[in-house]
């Protein structure tokens, strides 16, 4: 049986950590899918189709990744698509605290779905979406926080 994983996320936008993630799992999963949570009530700085397009060419040519979008419940998604691990990355003791609560949760909602963490590793553990959010609204270079070949979109 195909080993599939889902690593959902905002992505707002993805980062140097986001891609860090991704490259180790690799080669634990047939197959990962990059999975937008996207909420049409709440408002993202990049738009889904930004998000898509900007992800979608830094992994053309990846068989092993799909890209793909999705609302409502992470779990229902993943058993939409038969995924039976859920990846997700860690980088302080903040993140193991909401993580936790949530894996557990998702684990009595879905046991067929195990969560899968992998640790950032030091360099990228202050890389956080929302502090490149801020960067980007004030026309600051964040470049180097973003993946090398990410092009932004706007
Ligand atoms: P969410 O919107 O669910 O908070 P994000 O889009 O911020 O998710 O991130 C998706 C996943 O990637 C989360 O599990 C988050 O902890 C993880 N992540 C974010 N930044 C990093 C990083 N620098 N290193 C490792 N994991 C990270």
């Amino acid at each position: 049986m195909q080993k599939i994983a889902v690593f959902p996320g905002s992505f707002d936008p993805f980062t140097k950590g986001h891609e860090n993630v991704i490259s180790r799992a690799l080669p634990l999963f047939d197959k990962i899918f990059i999975a937008i949570g996207h909420n049409t009530e709440k408002k993202s700085f990049f738009t889904l189709d930004q998000r898509l397009k900007m992800i979608g060419k830094l992994y053309q040519g990846e068989p092993k990744i799909v890209l793909d979008y999705y609302e409502g419940l992470t779990v229902d998604y993943c058993k939409k698509i038969g995924a039976q691990y859920l990846l997700r990355g860690l980088r302080t003791a903040a993140d193991f605290e909401y993580e936790r609560a949530i894996a557990q949760i998702n684990r009595m909602m879905n046991p067929e779905v195990e969560t899968v963490f992998i640790l950032a590793v030091p360099e990228f553990t202050p890389v956080n979406s929302t502090i490149i959010r801020e960067i980007l609204k004030y026309g600051g270079d964040a470049s180097q926080f973003l993946p090398d070949k990410m092009v932004i979109d706007d």
